[in-house]
């Protein structure tokens, strides 16, 4: 028995034909895939061969839903009123344990186990033992499958192996279901009952949890008349089309003004300027000349910037083939005289819109008021449209697959950005989680928000620093209502990003000033250029790269051009004026880089004439190599920042942009506390100061096993330094630290569940 109150299975060799059974059940679970069954009658179907094959009066499948709940979702033998009724969080009941566990739980008497919570609604009375096992897909739990029996019987070893087999079957339908199935088949989705609940897995290009009515974005239009046999009128329509749509632009960019976003301003004026490409617009005037009508002239020239398109490796260009798409459908609205999808009165309160792509222009259409989150089936972080979502805070999925089938319009939805998911059509039960935990987010902003004038004091009256992560002006609007040190990362390359062309040096040192004005004398911690990997500038060129996150990214680039890095490093002195500044690279892998790069500023400040005593440089410590070589390293740097998120990423070799293997490995496991332990420890040894500014710090209750392991500098998201504030208040470091350095010594596989239960054991919020 262990701290749960849960034995754990221990099955007994049992005899009998265990792996004819085996066979026979795998055989008629095969037989029930490849039928022509929606996903939830396959369900039902293979809870009643495994309650057959396996001699169990019965059968369960309990699938995980938002909010750590586990759901009843098919069942042989259990009340079947219960099914999408009967709910237990994760830990909760011996369901629930198998869940939080990962390991099947066996008992021949579950009422009488001190861990088993009675649903009476499942009229599960009559049934005495009990054996789960969890449905395990992605490495993450999905769900559970239990059998049960009315005797108190022992379940053997095979028998807990079988139901683990048939539970990777499991595994396999709900992953069908989960892309969306073959044929629209989907457990509760589209293609079986409009009504019912679906899950849909994305990747979150903009952080957040948000609720709403689905509207969906489809802009395309059918065509009027393909062909036109007198040109000129229809040369009219375009120009009085471009009018219009040149004035609806030039609407927006005032409202942007307004809104006081000067990112998204840069992004419209860019967005505007494409919209006046003579090139664009002289090759659609071609094609009328040809004898194609206006909306078929713009369509065939969307159709060839498409084809381009798919050839481009490129990311950032290929987005910005996007906004001459998202003008394309733009302008055939205004040549059909309809208005935009955005602009139509019948739009709900709460939307949330799906899209297979969206411009920055488009996102803006719909009105901040109502626009709660986005979900699109392409996208990538760096589209305008992500950029533009994560200053303005709206939530935004990418890489939905299929989501413009399987949403219908008005579909209540649930866009979790954190975990990459969105549910479609969520049960009333489910909703009630969903609102508890939007408004559990909501109490925390308040919390926040009361916390800003107290100060970031631990119980034991240690004091944390804490900053912001910024990386757009408008990041740094929330400077003054947070109670922040200061900016512990300014990412230059986000500035970049938005911009058409690369900015020369006057043009950065007036940057990265109003980033110094904006901060009002707080510290600002400017990163140079991190650009390769997943972030690529359109003017700057970066060879097509099998791997591109281990390839010419970070310092590497800079090392490169020197002449580019020594341009950055000039402009961010120049902007600091006489004023003490604090300069890091990214991506340093050996020592021998940062010396390098530390020369090439060292150059630069001598021919300005500042002292030394006046930049503090620093190295970001993302790459594992650098860990071994901290000794050499701290002997020639002021400070060191860990990027959090790549230094995960190379640890476990997941890449963080793969929605498949990133939230396979829990970052609160013994490797990557080792890892951050030994950094920490390093730089305490010798005096070194470090903070931490990757995602980790933003989380409360891995920001508290920061606190655990020696980190006192942290810094996050704007919308993270409330909740982190409001759980470091309530820590008491020795007691933190001894927790901790007990969990490090004993190497526990993931940490997270006993964290969880420290935190609450000492009333920490998380
Ligand atoms: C990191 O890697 O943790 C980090 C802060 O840098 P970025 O997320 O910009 O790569
Ligand atoms: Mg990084």
């Amino acid at each position: 028995m262990d701290r749960l109150g849960v034995t754990e299975a221990q099955p007994v060799a049992g005899g009998g034909d265990a792996a004819g059974s085996a066979r026979r059940l795998l055989a008629r679970l095969r037989d029930v895939m490849a039928g022509t069954a929606a996903s939830q009658a396959q369900l039902d179907k293979i809870v009643q061969c495994i309650a057959a094959e396996m001699g169990a009066e019965v059968c369960s499948c309990y699938l995980l839903r938002v909010g750590d709940v586990l759901e009843l979702f098919s069942t042989i033998g259990l009340n079947p009123a219960a099914v999408h009724r009967t709910r237990l969080r994760v830990g909760e009941g011996l369901v629930g344990a198998v869940a939080a566990r990962s390991r099947p739980v066996a008992t021949t008497d579950a009422s009488t186990h001190p861990a088993y919570a009675y649903r009476p609604e499942t009229g599960e009375e009559p049934y005495h033992a009990l054996l789960g096992v969890p449905i395990v897909r992605g490495g993450a739990v999905r769900g559970v499958l239990v059998i049960q029996n009315a005797r108190r019987r022992i379940y053997t070893e095979e028998e807990v192996e079988i139901l683990q087999t048939v539970a990777m079957v499991v595994a396999e339908v709900i992953g069908r279901s989960d892309r969306g199935g073959a044929a629209d088949a989907t457990v509760g989705g589209a293609g079986d009952a409009p009504a019912l609940p679906l899950r849909l897995e994305g990747v979150g290009l903009s952080p957040g949890l948000a609720e709403g009515s689905a509207v969906l974005h489809r802009p395309r239009l059918t065509m009027r008349e393909m062909v036109s046999d007198a040109p000129e009128p229809e040369q009219q329509r375009l120009t009085a089309a471009i009018r219009a749509m040149h004035r609806s632009i030039d609407e927006l960019v005032a409202r942007s003004e307004q809104a006081g976003s000067s990112e998204s301003q840069e992004i419209l004026e860019t967005y505007r300027m494409f919209a006046e490409d003579r090139g664009w617009i002289g090759r659609i005037r071609e094609a009328i000349d040809t004898g194609l009508s206006a909306e078929a002239a713009v369509q065939k020239v969307q159709d060839a910037l498409e084809m381009r398109r798919s050839r481009l490796s490129d990311p950032y260009l290929s987005e910005r083939f996007q906004d001459f798409e998202d003008l394309a459908n733009r302008l055939l609205l205004h040549l059909a005289g309809h208005r935009s999808v955005a602009a139509s009165a019948t739009l709900p309160a709460d939307v949330v819109v799906v899209a297979r792509s969206l411009g920055p222009a488009e996102l803006l259409d719909y009105g901040l008021e109502r626009l709660r989150a986005l979900i699109l089936e392409t996208g990538s972080p760096n589209s305008h449209v992500a950029i533009i979502a994560r200053s303005l805070g709206i939530p935004v999925i990418g890489r939905c697959a299929r989501a413009l089938r399987l949403i219908e319009p008005l579909d209540p939805v649930v866009v979790d950005c954190d975990q990459g998911q969105v549910f479609v059509r969520p049960g009333e039960d489910a909703r009630v989680e969903i609102e508890a935990a939007l408004s559990q987010r909501a109490r925390r902003r308040r919390i926040g928000a009361e916390l800003v004038h107290e100060p970031p004091v631990t119980r034991d009256g240690q004091r944390i620093s804490l900053n912001l992560n910024a990386g757009l002006l408008v990041d740094l609007a929330h400077l003054d209502g947070l109670g922040v040190d200061g900016v512990g990362l300014y990412r230059t390359e986000i500035p970049f990003m938005v911009r058409p062309d690369f900015p020369n040096v006057a043009e950065q040192t007036d940057l990265y000033a109003r980033v110094l004005a904006q901060a009002k004398g707080r510290s600002v911690t400017f990163r140079t250029l991190d650009i390769g990997g997943d972030k690529t500038l359109p003017y700057f060129h970066v060879p097509d790269e099998s791997n591109p996150l281990l390839g010419w990214r970070g310092v590497r680039v800079g090392l490169d051009r020197p002449a580019m890095l020594r341009q950055q490093l000039r402009a961010m002195l120049l902007a600091a004026a006489g004023r003490p500044i604090r300069i890091m690279f990214p991506m340093i892998a050996e020592v021998a880089e940062f010396e390098v790069a530390r020369g090439l500023l060292d150059r630069e400040r001598m021919a300005l004439g500042i002292e030394s005593s006046q930049v503090a440089v620093g190295a970001m410590i993302e790459v594992p190599s650098i860990v071994w070589s901290l000794p050499a390293l701290l002997r020639h740097v002021d400070f060191i920042a860990v990027g959090s998120n790549d230094l995960t990423q190379y640890v476990f070799a997941a890449d963080r942009g793969n929605a498949r293997v990133s939230t396979r490995y829990d970052p609160m496991s013994p490797a990557l506390l080792e890892v951050l332990g030994t950094i920490a420890d390093r730089c305490r040894s010798t005096g070194t100061a470090f903070s931490l500014c990757g995602e980790l710090a933003g989380r409360p209750l891995e920001a508290m096993v920061l606190l655990g392991l020696g980190y006192r500098d942290l810094s996050m998201s704007a919308w993270s330094i409330g909740p982190v504030k409001a759980m470091l208040r309530s820590v008491s470091l020795p007691d933190v630290e001894a927790y901790v350095g007990y969990l490090r010594r004993n190497g526990i596989a993931s940490v997270r569940q006993t964290l969880r239960a420290y935190a609450r054991d000492h009333c920490i919020p998380f």
